[in-house]
């Protein structure tokens, strides 16, 4: 566990959150601050800081996010579609470094998304 990180935290349940998913790799619950009517977070239970750090060290673990989030979104019944959004460094608005997909939908998601 990375010291000082918020999700770790979550992770080890030293943080409380609505958990709505969970599996050996990984854990999903809703996030504080919604941006839409489903908004999951979905997070690798091991620390890493971003999707492209995932994707080269831990290939395997970011199938596993992928596949959470694809189940997160069937199982919340988002069918008309919706948005999986890795935010990376600060300039694209990532506030928290540990690796995270956000699973949007349940309203119309315009594109590009400003
Ligand atoms: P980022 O901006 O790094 O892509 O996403 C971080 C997300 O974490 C934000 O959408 C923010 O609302 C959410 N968040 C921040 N603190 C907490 C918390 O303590 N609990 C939960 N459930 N979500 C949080
Ligand atoms: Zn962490």
């Amino acid at each position: 566990m990375a010291t000082d990180c918020l999700f770790c935290k979550i992770v080890a349940g030293d943080i409380p959150a609505e958990v709505v998913h969970e599996t050996e790799t990984t854990l999903a619950f809703r996030d504080i601050n919604p941006q839409a009517p489903t908004h999951v977070i979905v997070v690798p239970r091991e620390h890493h800081a971003n999707a492209a750090e995932m994707g080269t060290n831990a290939a395997a673990l970011a199938g596993d996010v992928l596949a959470a989030a694809g189940a997160i979104a069937a199982a919340e019944g988002v069918t008309d579609g919706y948005r999986l959004v890795f935010n990376t460094g600060a300039g694209a608005g990532q506030t928290v470094f540990h690796v995270h997909c956000h699973v949007l939908g349940g309203r119309p998601l315009t594109w590009p998304p400003g």
